[in-house]
């Protein structure tokens, strides 16, 4: 049975430093956030860089920033777990001290074969407690002797049991845990020591991580028992798996926080997107802001199957988010995009109010955003060759009557959308052709492609200076594409 939590929490996200954020930390550390928003307590950042080769400092202010970016916020930290190594022999000392842990003498040569021989039968590999029976006196005199050794901690007889709370009441059996190693021979601790002994100091009430981490989380059960310190509850969420259903990883795409920013993912998206991961709110809603998450987020409520992860959910939530922006929010986040598309000459204009406005409903993505604002911007756009050449080229006359309508926009007064409007649809009746067939070339002409926002709405934008020799550009480039011209030289222009 799953039991419910009442607050206030104590929570920690205890990254690596070995890495950029990976969507599953983030998504541990955003349910964490979200219990500790909901429930109230804290949230402890801690820094897990105790594997000195692999841990980077730059990974950790990486880590930071990313986390803060999203939308994560802690109340503590971060507390490197480098610096609180002594504190953690010091409780290794005291499990030694007390009989609850003993030293260890068999080399890593000795333990080998028999590590072998399980894997050979299928078992678990258990140590085969050698030196639990050591006297004082033996293990004294290899002390003295020189010969290296390490700390175990002796584990209960009995099954370990607790209550996950996502997936309710757990047993391990015994036979398959064996006396973990506390202290390294070179008096470093583990993983298994320092991670239980910052989560006592650190009077953690609620550990919430990643799946991978369950069958770790006997041996710290056993750990806070020895060190009679009460149990914090536990929770592991469910694996992130790809859209090739098997683990997510580069295979599938981009998965730090990192590259979502720079692909325009906004924070609250990705916020939003990995709540999901793992929950749902009972009324079935869907888009929702950080603040409506921490009002519906539900302990009870979280799912033991594993969650998949959809780049394209991911851009059409994003893709509605960015639709939320007050405009002047959406200039502001899209900047930086459209100074990397080269158009930082657009900031600030008032046109781009317009243009981004115009195309804030139509984009997934900062950057798919930017992007359909080049030809706003820049002078020249480039045509959709295929559609050119395949669709718009083989209609007789759509030269002509493109250049028509280029003349009859000179004139327009005044250049606006309605009066644009008008114009085309004059001549289209003039000439009996549907406005629509008059519509794509124009919009092929101004914007490069064949979908976009109202076309009136762009001409408008677009202005007459820019709008008016791009159509006439077009309309030549046509008429050189047409049939009857085929293998004729190309002319400039
Ligand atoms: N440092 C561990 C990791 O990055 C997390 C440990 C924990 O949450 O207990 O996977």
């Amino acid at each position: 049975m799953k039991m419910s939590i009442r607050g206030p929490v104590r929570v920690r996200f205890a990254p690596s430093p070995t890495g950029f954020l990976h969507v599953g930390g983030a998504r541990t550390a955003i349910y964490n956030d979200l219990v500790r928003q909901n429930l109230g307590g804290s949230l402890v950042l801690r820094i897990e860089d105790t594997d000195r080769e692999r841990s980077d400092p730059a990974m950790t202010r990486g880590i930071q920033e990313a986390l803060a970016w999203v939308g994560v916020a802690w109340d503590e930290g971060p507390h490197l777990q480098s610096e609180r190594l002594e504190r953690h022999r010091q409780r290794a000392e005291e499990l030694l001290t007390a009989g609850a842990a003993y030293p260890c003498f068999c080399t890593p040569a000795q333990l080998e074969p028999l590590r072998q021989e399980a894997q050979r039968q299928g078992r678990t590999f258990r140590y085969p407690r050698t030196c639990l029976s050591l006297t004082s006196e033996a293990v004294e005199s290899r002390k003295k002797a020189g010969a290296p050794w390490v700390v175990r901690l002796r584990m209960p007889d009995d099954a370990i049991r607790f209550s996950d709370l996502v997936r309710g009441e757990m047993e391990f059996a015994a036979e398959v845990l064996d006396d973990f190693v506390l202290l390294r021979s070179d008096g470093s601790p583990t993983y298994h020591l320092s991670v239980v002994v910052d989560d006592i100091d650190m009077e953690i009430s609620l550990v919430l991580r990643g799946e991978d981490h369950l069958s770790n989380t006997p041996k710290h059960v056993a750990l806070f028992r020895a060190l009679g310190a009460p149990l914090p509850r536990f929770g592991h969420l469910p694996l992130i798996l790809g859209t090739d259903k098997k683990r997510l990883s580069k295979r599938t795409g981009a998965t730090s926080v990192e590259e979502f920013r720079d692909q325009g993912i906004l924070p609250e998206a990705l916020y939003n997107y990995l709540a999901l991961l793992g929950w749902s709110p009972a009324d079935g809603r869907e888009i929702l802001s950080r603040a409506e998450l921490i009002e519906a987020f539900d302990l009870e409520r979280l799912g033991t199957s594993a969650a998949v992860f959809d780049p394209e959910k991911l851009l059409w939530l994003n893709g509605q988010h960015l639709w939320k922006l007050p405009l002047s929010e959406l200039l502001e986040r899209l900047e930086p995009f459209l100074e990397e598309t080269g158009l930082p000459a657009a900031a600030g204009t008032p046109e781009l109010g317009v243009v981004a406005g115009l195309h804030q409903v139509r984009a997934r993505t900062l950057k798919e955003l930017a992007e359909q604002l080049r030809p706003y911007f820049e002078d020249q756009v480039s045509w959709d060759e295929t559609a050119s050449r395949e669709y718009l080229a083989k209609e007789a006359g759509l030269a002509d009557l493109l250049a028509e309508l280029a003349g009859r926009y000179r004139q327009a007064e005044p250049f606006a959308k309605e009066e644009l409007e008008r114009l085309l649809r004059e001549l289209a009746e003039t000439r009996g052709v549907k406005a629509a067939a008059l519509i794509h070339p124009t919009r092929m002409a101004l914007t490069g492609t064949t979908a976009g926002p109202p076309l009136f709405d762009v001409v408008e934008a677009l202005g007459r200076q820019r709008a008016v020799p791009r159509m006439e550009d077009y309309a030549r480039h046509l008429a050189r594409l047409s049939p009857q011209e085929v293998g004729a030289p190309a002319e400039g222009g």
